[in-house]
């Protein structure tokens, strides 16, 4: 009876999280094909001509944001557990988002503690996901620029990962309210990066928690089995 209520309980969110997506990512577009029917009248001005631009262009990278947040979630699960090197997905997930990171002003630190490869049992694209999302975030948190550091290190049986960064940091309350659907503080957020990060990390049997400091900075520790 419990697992059948989780189970409803999972699939009246999973279709509340698809209407919304569908709807933040329609009407973008829809402003964006707006701005284009603009764009084809002849007689504009550069002036004009330039703002229809823009507002197309800030319509799909709005769509954009969401896909970003939500593309491997979607994607039905294989359900496949495999042996991956840790070191080696962060450091794709680093490459990624590396000019990103440059485009705001945030250096980014790597360091891997371990000189031997760390492997977990997880899924390739959705761990990386919850790296992207969670690195996505703390950039985010830098408007001004700041430095970004990733630590990898072995710690009896687990492995440890670190992500922290030198940004505008929580309080106390949003530091509760980060991960339950739709929370967010950001003019144009989805409140959905870390109800993906957390679903996923809790589906590879690993550990998440956060601390922050106002105006300090924000550390995110996950752990996971060591395999
Ligand atoms: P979104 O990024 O779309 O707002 P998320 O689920 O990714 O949605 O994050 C929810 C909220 O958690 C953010 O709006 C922000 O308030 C807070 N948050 C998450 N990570 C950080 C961070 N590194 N520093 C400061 N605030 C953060
Ligand atoms: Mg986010």
């Amino acid at each position: 009876q419990k697992k059948k209520i989780a189970q409803l309980e999972k699939n009246r969110m999973l279709a509340e999280l698809s209407a919304t997506i569908s709807h933040e990512i329609r009407n973008p577009l829809t402003s964006t094909r707006g701005f284009l029917q603009l764009l084809k009248q002849s007689n504009l001005t550069d002036a004009d001509r330039k703002r229809y631009l823009d507002m197309a262009l800030s319509g799909v990278d709005q769509s954009t944001t969401i896909l970003t947040d939500f593309l491997n979630y979607a994607k039905p699960s294989k359900n496949l557990l495999e042996q991956l090197n840790i070191q080696q997905e962060l450091d794709h997930t680093i490459r990624f988002i590396t000019p990103y990171a440059a485009d705001s002003l945030v250096s980014i630190d790597v360091s891997h503690e371990s000189d031997t490869p760390l492997f977990i049992l997880g899924e390739s694209q959705k761990l990386r996901q919850c790296f992207l999302n969670i690195i996505k975030n703390a950039i985010e948190s830098m408007p001004n620029g700041g430095k970004l550091s990733l630590r990898t290190w072995k710690h009896p049986n687990a492995v440890q990962i670190s992500i922290t960064d030198t940004g505008v940091g929580m309080t106390p309350s949003q530091l509760n309210a980060i991960g339950k659907p739709f929370f967010t503080t950001k003019e144009h957020g989805t409140g959905l990066g870390l109800v993906v990060v957390m679903n996923m990390i809790q589906k590879m049997n690993g550990k998440i928690s956060f601390s922050s400091s106002l105006n300090c900075g924000t550390r995110c520790s996950i752990s996971f089995q060591l395999k």
